[in-house]
């Protein structure tokens, strides 16, 4: 495994590698790896013959007041959980050389991006797009997989690679979970022993839903109701947004199908948590 934070020679490697007729499968990550993320680059061994990380905590999604500066870091940890998955090259560039002085140029999706995280994090995704489409033109991946935590971020780069005729084939994979249920994201260290156990009410409050739409409830309004007297049960949560949304055009459905989702943001204390489930699976 090699750790290549040069824009250019990463370009190079993985123009090289095209041209010898390897499949590359890329994982696009802001470090800090877990199960999740290994997940992902699990399923990218086993689909592509060149399997391509990138490590690089973003500046341009990250809003005003928003958690840039303190997002965890740990390249030497992230580099021996790569290196067990059977990642070939981590492309870690520094910001300075994605951004350099006089950068001018963003990618932006409209519609899809007008609600959920898009309202509440406005230019979040114009940087999530704008970032994408930079590591698929240095990376120059056959596929490149997404979870589905970031479920309107999958909808937004699906459209995205659609729209701009990308050669990528983009695959989604399943949310990963801690034991008790949570979400696994970076984010979960920012959370203290208190705030953990509270944070529960967000995998607790989609398996409510599910229960209730299977047992028949088909009001969304009814639904996200007996979701916000749970999450609000606890001391430290304020509630960003709860949505029950169509899956591909993510607009507010209220009566739910088969293709519902319902969409979580919830901070407990200072951290921002994201959670979604379709409502006829089981989380
Ligand atoms: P991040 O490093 O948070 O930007 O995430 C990188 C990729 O990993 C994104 O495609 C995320 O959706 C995915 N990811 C993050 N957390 C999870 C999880 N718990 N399960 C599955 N995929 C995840």
């Amino acid at each position: 495994m090699e750790i290549i934070t040069d824009v250019n020679l990463m370009q190079q490697r993985c123009l090289s590698a095209r041209e010898q007729g390897r499949r590359i499968a890329f994982v696009p990550t802001m470090g800090y790896l877990h199960a999740g993320h290994r997940s992902l680059l699990e399923e990218g061994r086993r689909r592509g013959e060149l399997l391509v990380l990138s490590i690089f905590v973003n500046p341009t999604q990250f809003g005003q007041g928003e958690d840039f500066e303190s997002y965890p870091r740990d390249l030497t940890s992230d580099a021996g959980l790569a290196e067990a998955a059977g990642v070939d090259l981590i492309f870690a560039p520094e910001a300075r050389d994605m951004y350099p002085p006089g950068y001018a140029t963003y990618v932006d999706v409209e519609g899809l991006t007008d609600t959920l995280c898009g309202r509440s994090r406005p230019g979040h995704f114009r940087g999530v797009t704008t970032v994408v489409t930079k590591l698929f033109t240095i990376v120059q991946p056959h596929l490149a997989l997404f979870g589905c935590k970031d479920f309107q971020q999958l909808a937004v780069i699906r459209r995205m690679t659609g729209d701009l005729n990308l050669p990528v084939e983009i695959v989604g994979m399943p949310i990963v979970r801690e034991a008790d249920g949570l979400a696994m994201s970076s984010r979960n260290v920012y959370l203290s022993k208190s705030e953990r156990s509270q944070a529960l009410a967000l995998v607790d409050a989609l398996r409510l839903a599910g229960r209730l739409a299977r047992g028949g409830e088909s009001s969304a309004a009814a639904i996200i109701e007996a979701v916000r007297r749970r999450i609000v049960s606890e001391p430290d949560a304020g509630i960003d947004y709860i949505q029950i949304c169509r899956k591909d055009s993510l607009e507010d459905q209220p009566v739910i199908g088969r293709d519902s989702v319902l969409l979580l943001a919830v901070k407990i204390g200072k951290t921002r948590l994201i959670d979604n489930a379709y409502l006829f699976e089981e989380v």
